[in-house]
Formats: structure tokens, sequence, C-alpha cells
């Protein structure tokens, strides 16, 4: 889709690159802000953090992970005794059912190991795309492009999405940024939206991209 954008025609492919380079320079070291030190770890954390602040589920998570460590681990747990050891993070118990099951899925169906395909991710209990793009992108070192609220938010005011799907906006999002980039996508649209492009009252007098935005063109250039 092209855009006649300050005496340019800007087509979304151009527009997404030239945003990831200014939020590159933004934001050079962002990256996931939950702890973890395998594939499994990255998944319980990711599970466990919606609805849910990083914060809390690193703090809930530096217990858990020493107790539990592998998904035989999980699996073998009673609800009562996983709910307990997650009970301060949000419906722990909606949670702990998850964890639980998709770690009984992966010592049945996947040996005991994390799946590394984004088919396999999402058969697990309680594991959808976003979760799945997560775990990919950064645990697994695969090109995975995660759509949480913040990186919708931003795609849609940038005009690079006019859905309301996350899927669709995965698939818009992929179809203009080359692979290499995906995971970082995810990583610099969620702190661009955490610090600048807030859901209430953007932050646009200060952003360094409201050349290649679509909401900043509608709201202050009427
Ligand atoms: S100009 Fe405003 S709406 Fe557009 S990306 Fe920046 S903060 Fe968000």
């Amino acid at each position: 889709m092209a855009r006649y954008l300050k005496g340019i025609y800007m087509d979304n492919r151009e527009k997404a690159k030239k945003v990831l380079d200014i939020l590159e320079k933004e934001f050079p070291s962002v990256t996931t802000a939950l702890n973890f030190s395998n594939p499994l770890e990255l998944l319980i954390a990711t599970i466990l953090s919606a609805q849910a602040t990083d914060k809390l589920v690193n703090k809930v998570t530096d217990t858990l992970f020493r107790k539990y460590r592998g998904a035989e681990d999980y699996a073998g747990a009673s609800p009562e005794e996983l709910e307990k050891a997650i009970g301060s993070v949000n419906f722990y118990r909606n949670k702990a059912k998850s964890l639980r099951g998709c770690c009984k899925k992966i010592m049945e169906d996947f040996g005991g190991r994390v799946p590394d395909t984004l088919e396999d991710l999402v058969t697990l209990p309680g594991v959808g795309r976003k979760t799945a793009n997560i775990v990919l992108g950064n645990a697994f070192g695969k090109p995975a492009l995660a759509v949480d609220t913040h990186v919708k938010r931003v795609s849609q005011r940038l005009g690079l999405t006019a859905s309301d799907d996350p899927d669709e906006i995965e698939a818009d999002l992929t179809s203009v940024i080359p692979g290499k980039r995906w995971t970082r996508t995810t990583h610099l649209f969620i702190m661009h939206g955490r610090t600048t492009c807030v859901a209430r009252n953007p932050r646009c007098p200060v952003c360094k991209i409201t050349a290649c935005c679509e909401y900043f063109k509608t709201v202050f250039k009427k």
C-alpha cells in the first residue's frame, strides 16, 4: 500500500524499515524482560506473563525454576502444589492447569523437550501463536514475530495494518518486514508502545517516528 508522505511515496515495506532503523537506534539493547535460561523456562514464564507484569513473573519464576527443572516436574506436580507455587500471579488456577497440561504433552509427544516449530508449539495447551512466537524467536533464535497489545497498537497507528486480529496483523507485518528483523520488531514495538506510543494519550510530541505515522498525520495535520 503506497502512501504519500512528506513529498514521497512510502510503501509499508519502506515505512517498516525506516521505523525499525529509528527504533533500533533508540533502543539498541532492548530484549525480552522475562528471565529464562532455556526454552522450557521461557515457555513457562510467557504463559505466566499473560496480564501480569514481567517484574512479578520474574519474582515468581526465580523460586519456581529452582524447584521445577524439567517438563516432568510440572507434569507430575499436583494442581494444588503448582497453584501454590504461582499463587501471586493472576489467573493462577488456569495458568497452573496450562503449565501441567502443556508439560504433560511435552513429555508424551515431544520426548520431554520443548518443540521448536510453530506448528508443534501451538498444539500445547495454553500456547497460542503469540507465546509460540516469543519462544521461537527468543529461545530458539528463529524468525518469529509475536503480536501483543503494544505491537498491535503501534502497528495500527503507523498504518502498517488495518486489522484488529493478531494473526492478520502478524501476517501484515511479516509480509513487509524481512525475517531477520521479526523478533527485533516485537521487542522494539513493545518498548515504543510502553514508553512513547502508550495506549491513552500517546506522546507524539516526543516521538521519533512521526514522519511514518498515519495517526500523527490524522490528528496533528488536519
Ligand atoms: S506519532 Fe504518536 S501515534 Fe504515531 S507512533 Fe509516535 S507516539 Fe505513536
